[in-house]
């Protein structure tokens, strides 16, 4: 099999501001792996909270041994010695995971959604994400977000208050919370205790990411559910956040990919815990790979695409926020841009 890569630079459609940055544009890398006829396409959107960037995706992708991926359709064994290798890099994982779920789905003919043996009808509604910003400017979002059914708010700087007040003058619909360990427990308690009265469904990494017994001692003082983001990235993190958190975040990005993700919704429902599907930013196509295996979670923040003007990949919908799958096999992607297609092509298939 042979790999190759576009970097896709996509523009936000607001300067997307959170807790801890703001960024105009972000960089994702695209993955085509291709071989005896066949291509599966996969997507790292490298998260700077963990060290990544679309260079370190790049390198780590283009160091790759392409006969790893020889018999393509091992998925288990592929990604089990890979892991290690791929170390922090878990975009970029998450890139070759994509690709071969992509490409297992074409060679059976089926979407993977079947394969993984789901109900399409199943998938959750998705939120839409409220930057940090002005009162102006949220008014704008807000407004922008009539559409979908429930609200993601960020917060975690200094004015959580005004930012939550203006969304409620506009909307009555639920909102989910994210302060990006922006708080510490005291601040954490006060606010959440005010947001409680707020139609508030949750509330996502009130405080730093190692602060696990803090987030208990808030656990036990609030009556909305807790969900780990930055706390948790792959199962094995998950029962020692017992009683911390009643859910947990998970990425496709964060935690290497699909086969990972699975590990973790059977982990945390082991553990009692409610599941959310999330995203950073990234195209059309990481986000439709989320969306394949979302009829087993709760909740669903996959917006990621919708935030940016010059999506390459055209993939899952949304009507009314309920995430649309499409039908084509594998992921059921298209790329749309013809330069990141040129790209991709690559070196001739060896076969
Ligand atoms: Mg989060």
């Amino acid at each position: 099999m042979t790999i190759s890569t576009a970097r896709v630079r996509m523009a936000l459609r607001h300067t997307f501001r959170i807790a801890r940055s703001a960024d105009d544009f972000r960089e994702s890398v695209l993955v085509r792996i291709a071989g005896a006829g066949r291509e599966g396409f996969g997507e790292a959107a490298p998260m700077s909270r963990y060290g990544q960037t679309a260079d370190s995706a790049e390198r780590v992708l283009s160091s790759l041994d392409e006969g790893v991926l020889d018999t393509p359709e091992r998925i288990e064994e592929i990604l089990g010695g890979l892991r290690e290798w791929f170390g922090g890099e878990s975009a970029a994982l998450a890139a070759i995971d994509i690709a071969l779920h992509d490409l297992l789905g074409k060679r059976l003919g089926a979407p993977l959604y079947e394969i993984m043996g789901l109900d399409p009808e199943r998938t959750p509604a998705t939120s839409y994400t409220i930057g940090i910003d002005s009162a102006e400017i949220i008014k704008m979002k807000v407004e922008e977000a009539a559409d979908y059914q429930y609200l993601k708010v960020k917060m975690g700087l200094d004015n959580d208050y005004e930012i939550m007040e203006t969304v409620r003058g506009l909307t009555d619909r639920p909102v989910r919370i994210d302060a990006n360990e922006g708080w510490t427990k005291e601040e954490a308690l006060e606010k959440i205790r005010w947001l409680e009265g707020l139609n508030v469904e949750l509330i996502e990494q009130p405080l730093p990411s190692d602060r696990i017994a803090e987030s208990r001692w808030l656990a036990e003082r609030v009556s909305v559910p807790l969900f780990a983001d930055e706390s948790v990235h792959t199962a094995e993190d998950i029962p020692h956040l017992i009683g911390a958190f009643h859910g947990i975040n998970i990425k496709l990005t964060k935690c290497g990919g699909i086969r990972e993700a699975v590990r973790m919704i059977h982990a945390a429902r082991a553990c009692n815990m409610l599941v959310m599907l999330g995203c950073t930013i990234e195209s059309s196509l990481g986000i439709t790979a989320a969306a394949q295996i979302s009829p087993l979670v709760d909740y669903a923040d996959l917006d990621g695409n919708l935030l940016i003007t010059n999506d390459p990949v055209v993939g899952v919908k949304t009507v009314e926020g309920k995430l649309v799958l499409p039908v084509g096999a594998g992921l059921g992607i298209t790329l749309t841009d013809r330069s990141v297609l040129e790209a991709l092509a690559g070196p001739p298939d060896p076969t």
